[in-house]
Protein backbone atom coordinates (compact mmCIF):
# COMPACT_ATOMS: atom_id res chain seq x y z
CA UNK A 1 0.00 0.00 0.00
CA UNK A 2 1.82 3.21 -0.98
CA UNK A 3 2.43 5.00 2.10
CA UNK A 4 1.60 8.90 1.33
CA UNK A 5 -2.04 7.38 0.09
CA UNK A 6 -3.81 9.89 2.96
CA UNK A 7 -6.52 7.61 3.43
CA UNK A 8 -6.92 5.96 6.92
CA UNK A 9 -7.80 2.78 8.07
CA UNK A 10 -11.03 2.76 9.22
CA UNK A 11 -10.69 1.89 12.70
CA UNK A 12 -9.65 5.58 14.02
CA UNK A 13 -9.58 5.79 18.10
CA UNK A 14 -11.25 8.25 20.13
CA UNK A 15 -9.45 12.03 19.61
CA UNK A 16 -6.86 11.24 21.77
CA UNK A 17 -6.28 14.04 24.59
CA UNK A 18 -8.43 13.31 27.11
CA UNK A 19 -8.83 16.75 28.26
CA UNK A 20 -8.45 20.09 27.48
CA UNK A 21 -5.33 21.41 29.11
CA UNK A 22 -4.33 24.74 30.07
CA UNK A 23 -2.00 25.56 26.74
CA UNK A 24 -1.05 29.10 26.65
CA UNK A 25 -2.47 30.93 23.62
CA UNK A 26 0.51 31.64 21.19
CA UNK A 27 2.39 35.05 21.69
CA UNK A 28 1.10 38.02 19.06
CA UNK A 29 3.23 40.00 18.19
CA UNK A 30 1.99 43.55 18.67
CA UNK A 31 -1.03 43.95 16.32
CA UNK A 32 -2.25 47.12 14.88
CA UNK A 33 -5.39 49.48 17.08
CA UNK A 34 -8.25 50.94 15.36
CA UNK A 35 -9.80 53.50 17.14
CA UNK A 36 -12.08 56.88 16.15
CA UNK A 37 -15.73 56.81 14.66
CA UNK A 38 -17.52 55.97 11.86
CA UNK A 39 -20.85 57.18 10.19
CA UNK A 40 -22.94 55.71 7.44
CA UNK A 41 -26.41 56.47 5.72
CA UNK A 42 -28.18 53.53 4.42
CA UNK A 43 -30.69 55.89 2.52
CA UNK A 44 -27.63 57.90 0.85
CA UNK A 45 -24.49 55.27 0.89
CA UNK A 46 -22.85 58.17 2.13
CA UNK A 47 -19.98 56.97 4.76
CA UNK A 48 -17.80 59.50 6.88
CA UNK A 49 -14.66 58.46 8.95
CA UNK A 50 -12.39 59.58 11.52
CA UNK A 51 -10.19 57.03 12.52
CA UNK A 52 -7.09 56.32 13.84
CA UNK A 53 -4.60 53.37 13.65
CA UNK A 54 -1.69 52.56 16.04
CA UNK A 55 1.05 50.23 16.86
CA UNK A 56 1.78 49.67 13.19
CA UNK A 57 4.05 47.46 11.85
CA UNK A 58 7.38 49.00 11.06
CA UNK A 59 7.47 48.10 7.30
CA UNK A 60 4.09 50.09 7.32
CA UNK A 61 4.71 53.07 9.01
CA UNK A 62 4.73 55.39 5.29
CA UNK A 63 1.74 54.07 3.61
CA UNK A 64 -2.08 53.07 4.02
CA UNK A 65 -4.76 52.12 2.30
CA UNK A 66 -8.91 53.40 1.79
CA UNK A 67 -11.12 52.74 -0.42
CA UNK A 68 -11.38 53.57 -4.14
CA UNK A 69 -14.31 55.51 -3.16
CA UNK A 70 -13.10 57.45 -0.42
CA UNK A 71 -11.80 60.64 -0.58
CA UNK A 72 -8.89 62.20 2.05
CA UNK A 73 -9.86 65.29 3.78
CA UNK A 74 -6.58 64.95 5.66
CA UNK A 75 -3.95 62.81 7.72
CA UNK A 76 -2.70 63.73 10.89
CA UNK A 77 -0.16 62.01 13.58
CA UNK A 78 -1.66 61.41 17.23
CA UNK A 79 -1.30 65.08 18.44
CA UNK A 80 -2.98 66.51 15.56
CA UNK A 81 -0.17 67.50 13.79
CA UNK A 82 -1.11 67.46 9.70
CA UNK A 83 1.34 65.00 7.70
CA UNK A 84 1.59 65.37 4.48
CA UNK A 85 0.27 62.51 1.84
CA UNK A 86 0.61 61.40 -1.63
CA UNK A 87 -2.20 60.05 -3.78
CA UNK A 88 -4.04 62.66 -4.69
CA UNK A 89 -3.48 62.53 -8.26
CA UNK A 90 -2.16 59.20 -10.41
CA UNK A 91 -1.99 57.24 -7.43
CA UNK A 92 -1.12 53.75 -6.45
CA UNK A 93 -3.51 51.21 -6.56
CA UNK A 94 -4.03 47.73 -4.25
CA UNK A 95 -7.11 45.95 -5.78
CA UNK A 96 -10.10 48.12 -4.77
CA UNK A 97 -8.15 50.33 -2.57
CA UNK A 98 -5.49 53.53 -3.13
CA UNK A 99 -2.59 53.68 -1.36
CA UNK A 100 -1.38 57.21 0.25
CA UNK A 101 2.36 58.00 0.86
CA UNK A 102 2.89 59.62 4.14
CA UNK A 103 5.68 62.50 3.83
CA UNK A 104 7.05 61.33 6.34
CA UNK A 105 6.80 57.67 8.38
CA UNK A 106 3.94 58.20 11.59
CA UNK A 107 3.57 55.85 14.68
CA UNK A 108 0.24 56.94 14.61
CA UNK A 109 -1.95 57.66 11.63
CA UNK A 110 -5.76 59.22 11.64
CA UNK A 111 -7.72 60.07 8.84
CA UNK A 112 -10.47 61.84 8.13
CA UNK A 113 -12.71 60.58 5.32
CA UNK A 114 -15.68 60.87 3.20
CA UNK A 115 -17.34 58.59 0.24
CA UNK A 116 -20.56 57.65 -1.38
CA UNK A 117 -21.73 54.63 -2.99
CA UNK A 118 -24.04 53.68 -5.46
CA UNK A 119 -27.61 52.27 -3.93
CA UNK A 120 -28.79 48.82 -5.38
CA UNK A 121 -32.62 48.48 -3.71
CA UNK A 122 -33.77 46.89 -6.74
CA UNK A 123 -30.62 44.22 -6.77
CA UNK A 124 -29.40 44.90 -9.81
CA UNK A 125 -25.87 45.87 -9.75
CA UNK A 126 -23.62 44.65 -12.26
CA UNK A 127 -21.39 42.57 -10.24
CA UNK A 128 -20.69 42.31 -6.36
CA UNK A 129 -18.00 41.12 -4.51
CA UNK A 130 -15.99 41.05 -1.18
CA UNK A 131 -13.97 44.15 -1.72
CA UNK A 132 -17.10 46.50 -2.47
CA UNK A 133 -19.04 48.91 0.34
CA UNK A 134 -22.31 47.23 -0.94
CA UNK A 135 -25.42 49.53 -0.01
CA UNK A 136 -28.18 46.95 -1.09
CA UNK A 137 -31.20 49.47 -0.33
CA UNK A 138 -32.24 48.18 3.59
CA UNK A 139 -28.32 46.89 4.37
CA UNK A 140 -24.81 48.19 4.18
CA UNK A 141 -21.86 45.14 3.95
CA UNK A 142 -18.24 46.56 4.04
CA UNK A 143 -15.62 43.27 4.47
CA UNK A 144 -11.88 43.96 5.93
CA UNK A 145 -10.99 43.42 2.09
CA UNK A 146 -13.40 46.97 1.03
CA UNK A 147 -10.59 49.15 3.37
CA UNK A 148 -13.57 50.90 5.04
CA UNK A 149 -11.15 51.63 7.33
CA UNK A 150 -7.57 52.58 6.51
CA UNK A 151 -5.25 49.87 6.99
CA UNK A 152 -1.36 50.14 7.22
CA UNK A 153 0.18 48.97 3.85
CA UNK A 154 3.65 47.57 3.39
CA UNK A 155 4.47 48.96 -0.17
CA UNK A 156 7.22 46.25 -0.69
CA UNK A 157 5.53 43.61 -0.24
CA UNK A 158 2.08 44.50 -1.09
CA UNK A 159 0.76 43.73 2.17
CA UNK A 160 -2.43 45.39 4.03
CA UNK A 161 -2.66 45.47 7.58
CA UNK A 162 -6.20 43.82 7.49
CA UNK A 163 -6.46 42.73 11.36
CA UNK A 164 -6.69 45.16 13.35
CA UNK A 165 -7.70 45.17 17.56
CA UNK A 166 -10.64 48.18 17.69
CA UNK A 167 -12.78 50.03 19.68
CA UNK A 168 -14.98 51.93 17.00
CA UNK A 169 -18.00 54.05 17.35
CA UNK A 170 -20.31 53.20 14.93
CA UNK A 171 -23.18 55.72 13.56
CA UNK A 172 -25.53 54.37 10.76
CA UNK A 173 -28.68 56.22 10.04
CA UNK A 174 -31.32 53.65 9.00
CA UNK A 175 -30.03 50.58 11.12
CA UNK A 176 -32.04 48.39 12.98
CA UNK A 177 -29.12 46.27 14.19
CA UNK A 178 -25.23 46.52 13.96
CA UNK A 179 -22.48 44.32 13.65
CA UNK A 180 -19.02 44.27 13.25
CA UNK A 181 -16.69 41.23 13.19
CA UNK A 182 -16.15 39.01 16.44
CA UNK A 183 -18.07 41.66 19.03
CA UNK A 184 -22.41 40.76 19.82
CA UNK A 185 -24.98 41.99 17.71
CA UNK A 186 -26.68 45.37 18.94
CA UNK A 187 -29.98 46.62 18.16
CA UNK A 188 -30.14 49.73 17.34
CA UNK A 189 -28.20 52.24 15.04
CA UNK A 190 -25.26 53.40 16.83
CA UNK A 191 -23.05 51.31 19.33
CA UNK A 192 -19.56 51.31 20.23
CA UNK A 193 -17.33 47.85 19.19
CA UNK A 194 -14.25 47.02 21.11
CA UNK A 195 -12.19 43.82 20.72
CA UNK A 196 -8.39 42.88 22.13
CA UNK A 197 -7.66 40.37 19.53
CA UNK A 198 -6.84 41.83 16.08
CA UNK A 199 -9.55 40.84 13.67
CA UNK A 200 -10.61 41.41 10.36
CA UNK A 201 -13.05 44.05 10.46
CA UNK A 202 -16.13 43.51 8.93
CA UNK A 203 -19.28 46.10 9.37
CA UNK A 204 -22.86 44.98 8.71
CA UNK A 205 -25.89 47.55 9.52
CA UNK A 206 -29.76 46.17 8.22
CA UNK A 207 -32.50 46.05 9.83
CA UNK A 208 -33.39 41.97 9.43
CA UNK A 209 -34.30 40.26 12.57
CA UNK A 210 -31.54 38.70 14.97
CA UNK A 211 -31.59 35.47 16.36
CA UNK A 212 -28.51 34.25 19.20
CA UNK A 213 -28.22 30.84 20.96
CA UNK A 214 -25.59 30.07 23.08
CA UNK A 215 -23.67 28.63 19.93
CA UNK A 216 -25.05 30.84 16.92
CA UNK A 217 -26.16 34.25 15.95
CA UNK A 218 -27.94 34.37 12.83
CA UNK A 219 -28.04 37.59 11.44
CA UNK A 220 -30.69 39.00 8.86
CA UNK A 221 -32.56 36.16 8.76
CA UNK A 222 -35.16 34.51 11.15
CA UNK A 223 -35.40 31.00 10.99
CA UNK A 224 -37.71 28.40 12.79
CA UNK A 225 -36.36 26.68 15.82
CA UNK A 226 -35.85 23.35 14.47
CA UNK A 227 -33.63 24.52 12.37
CA UNK A 228 -31.58 27.31 15.14
CA UNK A 229 -31.09 23.84 17.16
CA UNK A 230 -29.69 21.65 14.29
CA UNK A 231 -26.84 24.50 13.40
CA UNK A 232 -26.34 25.16 17.24
CA UNK A 233 -25.57 21.61 18.26
CA UNK A 234 -23.60 20.82 14.64
CA UNK A 235 -21.63 23.93 16.19
CA UNK A 236 -21.50 22.70 20.12
CA UNK A 237 -20.48 19.36 18.65
CA UNK A 238 -17.20 20.75 16.38
CA UNK A 239 -16.46 22.98 18.88
CA UNK A 240 -16.24 20.05 21.26
CA UNK A 241 -13.96 18.14 18.91
CA UNK A 242 -11.92 21.33 18.07
CA UNK A 243 -11.00 22.04 21.80
CA UNK A 244 -10.29 18.14 22.91
CA UNK A 245 -7.35 17.94 19.76
CA UNK A 246 -5.96 21.04 20.62
CA UNK A 247 -6.07 21.37 23.58
CA UNK A 248 -7.15 25.02 23.74
CA UNK A 249 -10.90 25.94 24.01
CA UNK A 250 -12.32 27.64 21.26
CA UNK A 251 -14.01 30.35 22.91
CA UNK A 252 -15.81 32.05 19.57
CA UNK A 253 -18.82 30.74 17.86
CA UNK A 254 -19.75 31.94 14.32
CA UNK A 255 -22.02 34.24 13.44
CA UNK A 256 -24.29 33.18 10.24
CA UNK A 257 -25.02 36.44 8.06
CA UNK A 258 -27.70 36.52 5.40
CA UNK A 259 -26.50 38.83 3.14
CA UNK A 260 -28.96 40.14 -0.59
CA UNK A 261 -26.13 40.70 -2.59
CA UNK A 262 -26.39 43.90 -5.22
CA UNK A 263 -26.71 41.84 -8.19
CA UNK A 264 -29.48 39.35 -6.15
CA UNK A 265 -31.79 39.21 -9.72
CA UNK A 266 -29.25 37.66 -11.39
CA UNK A 267 -28.19 35.47 -8.74
CA UNK A 268 -31.27 34.21 -8.00
CA UNK A 269 -32.10 33.87 -11.62
CA UNK A 270 -29.19 31.76 -12.04
CA UNK A 271 -29.84 30.02 -9.11
CA UNK A 272 -25.75 30.67 -8.18
CA UNK A 273 -24.78 31.39 -4.15
CA UNK A 274 -22.46 32.74 -2.84
CA UNK A 275 -20.36 33.52 0.60
CA UNK A 276 -17.01 34.02 2.31
CA UNK A 277 -16.03 33.74 5.47
CA UNK A 278 -14.21 36.32 7.76
CA UNK A 279 -14.27 34.40 10.91
CA UNK A 280 -16.00 34.51 12.92
CA UNK A 281 -18.61 35.33 10.43
CA UNK A 282 -20.09 33.02 7.71
CA UNK A 283 -22.01 34.81 5.45
CA UNK A 284 -23.53 33.58 2.54
CA UNK A 285 -25.83 35.29 -0.21
CA UNK A 286 -28.65 32.32 0.04
CA UNK A 287 -30.43 31.33 2.66
CA UNK A 288 -28.84 30.68 6.45
CA UNK A 289 -31.75 28.20 6.37
CA UNK A 290 -30.42 25.95 3.34
CA UNK A 291 -27.18 25.12 5.99
CA UNK A 292 -30.23 23.89 8.09
CA UNK A 293 -31.83 22.39 5.53
CA UNK A 294 -28.91 19.75 4.31
CA UNK A 295 -27.71 19.17 8.13
CA UNK A 296 -31.25 18.25 9.43
CA UNK A 297 -31.40 15.88 6.17
CA UNK A 298 -28.19 14.00 7.15
CA UNK A 299 -26.35 12.46 3.96
CA UNK A 300 -23.45 13.84 1.37
CA UNK A 301 -25.43 17.21 1.76
CA UNK A 302 -24.92 17.28 5.39
CA UNK A 303 -21.23 16.15 5.60
CA UNK A 304 -20.45 18.64 3.37
CA UNK A 305 -21.72 21.40 5.65
CA UNK A 306 -20.52 20.07 8.59
CA UNK A 307 -16.99 19.71 7.13
CA UNK A 308 -17.41 23.35 5.72
CA UNK A 309 -18.41 24.70 9.26
CA UNK A 310 -15.45 22.92 10.67
CA UNK A 311 -13.29 23.91 8.51
CA UNK A 312 -14.52 27.77 9.51
CA UNK A 313 -14.63 27.10 12.89
CA UNK A 314 -10.98 25.86 12.55
CA UNK A 315 -9.81 29.35 11.68
CA UNK A 316 -10.20 30.10 14.99
CA UNK A 317 -6.92 28.32 15.87
CA UNK A 318 -4.99 28.99 12.51
CA UNK A 319 -6.11 32.94 11.85
CA UNK A 320 -6.75 33.59 14.85
CA UNK A 321 -4.69 32.40 18.39
CA UNK A 322 -2.24 31.96 15.72
CA UNK A 323 -2.02 34.02 12.92
CA UNK A 324 0.65 32.59 10.21
CA UNK A 325 3.15 34.14 8.35
CA UNK A 326 5.93 33.84 6.12
CA UNK A 327 6.44 30.88 3.57
CA UNK A 328 3.88 28.28 4.93
CA UNK A 329 1.31 31.13 5.20
CA UNK A 330 -1.08 29.17 3.10
CA UNK A 331 -0.50 25.62 4.02
CA UNK A 332 -0.95 27.39 8.01
CA UNK A 333 -3.77 28.83 7.44
CA UNK A 334 -6.11 26.50 4.98
CA UNK A 335 -4.46 23.43 5.12
CA UNK A 336 -4.24 23.17 8.89
CA UNK A 337 -7.73 23.69 9.14
CA UNK A 338 -8.90 21.72 6.44
CA UNK A 339 -7.28 18.98 8.25
CA UNK A 340 -9.06 19.84 11.31
CA UNK A 341 -12.09 19.68 9.53
CA UNK A 342 -11.49 16.42 8.36
CA UNK A 343 -10.80 15.42 12.11
CA UNK A 344 -13.78 16.86 12.95
CA UNK A 345 -16.23 15.38 10.16
CA UNK A 346 -14.77 12.08 11.52
CA UNK A 347 -16.13 12.59 14.69
CA UNK A 348 -19.04 13.84 13.45
CA UNK A 349 -20.46 12.09 10.83
CA UNK A 350 -18.41 9.00 11.34
CA UNK A 351 -15.35 7.32 9.43
CA UNK A 352 -17.25 6.46 5.91
CA UNK A 353 -17.89 10.45 5.75
CA UNK A 354 -14.55 11.29 6.46
CA UNK A 355 -13.25 8.48 4.29
CA UNK A 356 -15.50 9.51 1.07
CA UNK A 357 -13.73 13.68 1.80
CA UNK A 358 -10.30 12.27 1.76
CA UNK A 359 -11.19 10.19 -1.64
CA UNK A 360 -12.32 13.54 -2.84
CA UNK A 361 -9.38 15.17 -2.60
CA UNK A 362 -6.91 12.24 -3.42
CA UNK A 363 -9.15 12.03 -6.65
CA UNK A 364 -8.53 15.69 -6.67
CA UNK A 365 -5.06 15.29 -6.84
CA UNK A 366 -4.60 12.39 -9.19
CA UNK A 367 -5.99 14.22 -12.10
CA UNK A 368 -3.56 17.20 -11.62
CA UNK A 369 -0.99 16.60 -14.00
CA UNK A 370 1.71 19.01 -13.13
CA UNK A 371 3.66 18.87 -10.56
CA UNK A 372 3.64 21.28 -7.78
CA UNK A 373 5.80 22.72 -5.39
CA UNK A 374 7.54 20.23 -3.22
CA UNK A 375 6.76 20.89 0.14
CA UNK A 376 10.21 20.67 1.46
CA UNK A 377 11.56 23.64 -0.85
CA UNK A 378 8.45 26.59 -0.95
CA UNK A 379 9.37 30.16 -0.41
CA UNK A 380 7.94 33.17 -0.32
CA UNK A 381 7.61 32.86 -4.15
CA UNK A 382 5.82 29.83 -4.12
CA UNK A 383 2.69 30.36 -5.60
CA UNK A 384 0.80 27.89 -3.14
CA UNK A 385 -3.07 27.94 -5.38
CA UNK A 386 -6.21 26.44 -4.06
CA UNK A 387 -5.44 23.03 -4.95
CA UNK A 388 -2.06 23.67 -3.14
CA UNK A 389 -4.35 24.89 -0.09
CA UNK A 390 -7.39 22.80 0.16
CA UNK A 391 -6.38 19.82 -1.38
CA UNK A 392 -2.30 18.92 -2.04
CA UNK A 393 -1.13 19.95 1.77
CA UNK A 394 -4.22 18.26 3.91
CA UNK A 395 -3.07 15.49 2.17
CA UNK A 396 -0.01 15.56 2.94
CA UNK A 397 -0.53 16.21 6.91
CA UNK A 398 -2.78 12.87 6.71
CA UNK A 399 -0.22 11.16 4.75
CA UNK A 400 2.26 12.56 8.14
CA UNK A 401 -0.24 11.12 10.57
CA UNK A 402 -0.34 7.66 8.43
CA UNK A 403 3.41 7.48 9.11
CA UNK A 404 3.68 8.63 12.83
CA UNK A 405 0.16 8.08 14.56
CA UNK A 406 -2.04 10.00 15.52
CA UNK A 407 -0.71 10.93 19.28
CA UNK A 408 2.38 12.69 17.68
CA UNK A 409 0.24 14.16 15.08
CA UNK A 410 -1.88 15.59 17.51
CA UNK A 411 1.24 16.75 19.37
CA UNK A 412 2.53 18.42 15.93
CA UNK A 413 -0.79 20.33 15.39
CA UNK A 414 -0.43 21.77 18.89
CA UNK A 415 2.64 22.56 18.20
CA UNK A 416 2.05 24.76 15.29
CA UNK A 417 -0.70 26.47 17.05
CA UNK A 418 1.78 27.33 20.17
CA UNK A 419 4.60 28.15 18.14
CA UNK A 420 5.51 31.07 15.71
CA UNK A 421 5.11 30.67 12.01
CA UNK A 422 8.15 28.38 11.08
CA UNK A 423 10.20 30.09 8.10
CA UNK A 424 11.87 27.37 6.63
CA UNK A 425 11.91 23.77 6.62
CA UNK A 426 14.49 23.70 9.61
CA UNK A 427 12.03 25.10 11.87
CA UNK A 428 9.20 22.93 10.78
CA UNK A 429 11.34 19.90 11.06
CA UNK A 430 11.94 21.39 15.01
CA UNK A 431 8.00 21.93 15.73
CA UNK A 432 7.80 18.57 14.47
CA UNK A 433 10.58 16.78 16.88
CA UNK A 434 9.23 18.62 19.37
CA UNK A 435 6.32 16.57 19.31
CA UNK A 436 7.83 13.37 19.65
CA UNK A 437 8.13 13.01 16.11
CA UNK A 438 11.75 11.16 15.49
CA UNK A 439 14.17 12.20 12.81
CA UNK A 440 13.83 8.95 10.92
CA UNK A 441 10.43 9.43 10.18
CA UNK A 442 10.47 12.55 9.78
CA UNK A 443 12.97 11.74 6.83
CA UNK A 444 11.20 8.88 5.60
CA UNK A 445 7.88 11.62 5.27
CA UNK A 446 10.28 13.66 3.89
CA UNK A 447 11.42 11.09 1.26
CA UNK A 448 8.64 9.21 0.10
CA UNK A 449 6.08 11.72 0.72
CA UNK A 450 7.12 15.17 0.18
CA UNK A 451 9.97 15.38 -1.99
CA UNK A 452 9.79 16.85 -5.98
CA UNK A 453 5.56 17.76 -5.21
CA UNK A 454 4.45 14.74 -6.37
CA UNK A 455 0.92 15.26 -7.37
CA UNK A 456 0.72 11.49 -8.47
CA UNK A 457 1.38 9.29 -6.03
ZN1 LIG B 1 -10.26 28.69 5.29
Amino acid sequence: MNPCKALLPTVVAALLAPAISQAAPPAQDATPLTTGSVRLDIASGRVEGDVCVSNLPNASKGSFVLNAGLNVARVTDGDGKPVGFDGWYDPGVDGEARIYTLAEPAAMLCVQYVGAFPLYPKHDAPTDFKGLMAFNGDSARFTEQSAWLPQAFDPKARVRSSESRYDLQVDCSGCRFLYLNASPAIEGAQGRFRSDNARPILLFGGSGPITRTAQVTILNESLPPAKVEALSSTVQKIADVHSRYMGVPLVDRPTFLRMVTLNQIERDREGSEWGFATWPTIAMSGSVGNVADSLLADGDNAERRVQYIAHEMGHYYFGTLNRPQGPYFWVLLESSAEFLSIKALREISGDAAADRYIARLQSAIDTQEKPLPAFDAIDGSSDLGEMYRYVYAPLLLLSLEKQVGEAKMQAFMRGLLAAPSPRSWAELQTIALKAGIDTKAWEHWRASCVAGGKAKQ
